[in-house]
């Protein structure tokens, strides 16, 4: 148990080290044809579905050396993950408490008890 902790902190420390870079670095990289704001939930899912191979085929291949590629011009599978990640919070199904609660408006907490504040901004320099 210990050494299977051990081991995963070396591996998350290669991240931390700047070793190799973040996922949501790698999920940058990855285009997406949708308009994340402008598409349904079921849209959305679907194409993350779609775009995960892409997405992992690319962890694969910079876990085994390949160079990071640099983000691509316009949307990309990580805004298609904010998106999503703000939809789940308007009916919070993050955990198995799976409360579906509206987290965005605040009016009733989950089980967690944890509310969205607004002072949480997207990072703008993920390249
Ligand atoms: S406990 Fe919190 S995170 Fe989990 S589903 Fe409920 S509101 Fe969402």
């Amino acid at each position: 148990m210990i050494q299977r902790s051990a081991a995963r902190c070396r591996g998350t420390s290669t991240v931390a080290e700047n070793r190799r870079p973040a996922k949501f670095r790698i999920a940058a990289t990855v285009a997406t044809q949708l308009d994340p704001a402008g598409s349904s939930e079921d849209a959305l899912w679907a194409e993350l579905n779609r775009l995960m191979p892409s997405f992992l085929a690319r962890w694969r291949a910079i876990r085994a050396g390949a160079p990071l590629p640099a983000a691509v011009d316009g949307p990309s599978l990580l805004e298609l993950c904010r998106e999503l990640a703000y939809r789940m919070l308007a009916h919070c199904n993050f955990c198995p408490w799976n409360c579906r609660v509206d987290r965005m408006a605040g009016a009733k907490f989950g089980a967690c008890k944890h509310l969205v504040t607004k002072n949480v901004e997207p990072q703008a320099d993920v390249a």
